[in-house]
């Protein structure tokens, strides 16, 4: 198998894909989520013309002349129904979300009013027919397709649902991850303290970009380098939908991970990928399984979560977006590079003007997790790039954190 470029190992990946059947969750518990039937209206809303505006219900054809002197014939609360129909020289007080009466054809603000007595008022400006009033099913209409399915359920999403009372939401399963570190140098996080141990990283930053997807994994723990243990542990890992393993995927004489999981019955598609970091890379499909083999190194294994498993998961969740965002930017200091692999740099991104800034986190071995844990992306470097100049405009794909900024910007 020779090594696959990035973009064709994630078609790779993606063309192994399959969503996982759908299921009810409540409103509640709905959102990130993605619909997988679609949404439709079930009623017009507004129900009728409704007032815009805390004000008067008039007939524009009396305010023409303005100022005018209406006679009040009653009052419309939000709820309420009209009784009486607006006659010539009469208006209605009115509240915001109330229906429009008969006779009435535009609403005028109180705040372009004054009263005249208990029971009158002067109206200062003209307004055009249908001022301030919310057409009936502006908002929805009856049996309209409001969301389609393969949407994400966002916060707006949310508040539609609940306008179509749709209590329960079908949206794509989840599917179950398991998380397994492998390493005899490792040590867990609840391990005594050993200076001559590696902390096991991976299992912690990998949960945690699951469930920045939405997903709540499970962590199998350590599996040491030895083939009878490794293959217990990673005999549980294949019970889940998605088993990321991290660490052992190299061609070291220890490195059991690949043999292993063949031994199981693990289809290998591919195991090296012309990309740096993250070289030993390997997927495979079980029969209910999918493997991920990322790189022992903590910012490998992170990036090629980023670049494979993202895409991956959120295929399966039934996202129809599955890729991370990028942005173009001009990058602030010149990259080396000798063409053969792409390259991932870390970067934090300021804004000049109207375009990015990109610029390096620091030192970027595969081990150095402080240049990943400050990163806002990742800037790519095309695998036949000869380096990049300072000032040179570059692609940079987003982590998650990046729709934030220090202050609002606008003014
Ligand atoms: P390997 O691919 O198993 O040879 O691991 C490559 C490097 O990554 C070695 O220096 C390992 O100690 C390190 N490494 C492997 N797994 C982890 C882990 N779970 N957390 C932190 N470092 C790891
Ligand atoms: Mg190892």
């Amino acid at each position: 198998m020779s090594d696959l470029s990035v973009a064709a190992a994630q078609r790779c990946v993606i063309e192994a894909m399959k969503r996982l059947g759908t299921e009810t969750v409540p409103l509640q518990q709905a959102q990130g989520r993605v619909l997988a039937a679609d949404v439709i209206a079930n009623r017009d809303q507004p129900p009728y013309d409704v007032s815009a505006m805390d004000g008067f219900a008039i007939r524009s054809a009396d305010v023409a002349n303005a100022p005018a002197v209406l006679e009040i014939i009653e009052d419309i609360k939000a709820g309420d129904m009209p009784r009486k129909t607006v006659q010539a020289g009469q208006c209605a007080r009115i509240m915001t979300g109330a229906p429009v009466p008969e006779g009435a054809d535009a609403v005028i603000r109180v705040e372009d009013t004054e009263a005249v007595g208990d029971s009158q008022v002067r109206i200062k400006v003209a307004v055009k027919a249908r001022n301030d009033i919310r057409d009936r099913g502006e908002s929805m209409r009856d049996g309209a397709v409001l969301l389609s399915a393969g949407t994400e359920i966002t916060p707006g999403a949310v508040g539609l649902l609940a306008m179509v009372k749709a209590a329960q939401v079908e949206v794509w399963r989840l599917p179950r991850v398991a998380i397994l570190s492998t390493g005899d140098e490792l040590e867990g996080l609840d391990d005594p303290f050993d200076a001559n141990k590696i902390p096991d990283a991976n299992s912690y930053a990998l949960m945690a970009q699951v469930q920045a997807l939405g997903i709540q994994p499970v962590l199998l723990g350590i599996a040491r380098d030895e083939p009878e243990h490794l293959k217990e542990m990673l005999q549980r890992g294949l019970q889940f939908d998605v088993l990321l393993v991290s660490g052992g995927t190299s061609v070291g004489v220890h490195d059991y991970v690949r043999p292993t999981l063949e031994a199981l019955g693990v289809q290998m598609k591919f195991w090296r990928v012309q990309m740096k970091p993250g070289h030993p890379m390997a997927f495979g499909v079980a029969p209910l399984t999918w493997v991920f083999g990322l790189p022992g190194n903590p910012v490998s294994s992170m990036v090629c979560f980023e670049q494979f498993v993202v895409p991956a998961l959120r295929f399966i969740t039934g996202h129809t977006r599955i890729y991370r965002r990028t942005v173009s930017a001009r990058l602030a200091h010149a990259v080396k590079h000798r063409p053969r692999r792409a390259e991932f740099v870390r970067v934090t991104l300021s804004a000049d003007g109207n375009e990015y800034v990109a610029s390096s986190t620091g030192a970027q071995g595969s081990g150095i997790l402080l240049s990943m844990a400050v990163a806002e992306g990742l800037l790519v470097v095309p695998a036949d790039s000869a380096g990049l100049a300072a000032g040179e405009r570059v692609m940079v794909q987003l982590l998650d954190g990046t729709a934030y900024q220090q202050a609002a910007g606008w003014e």
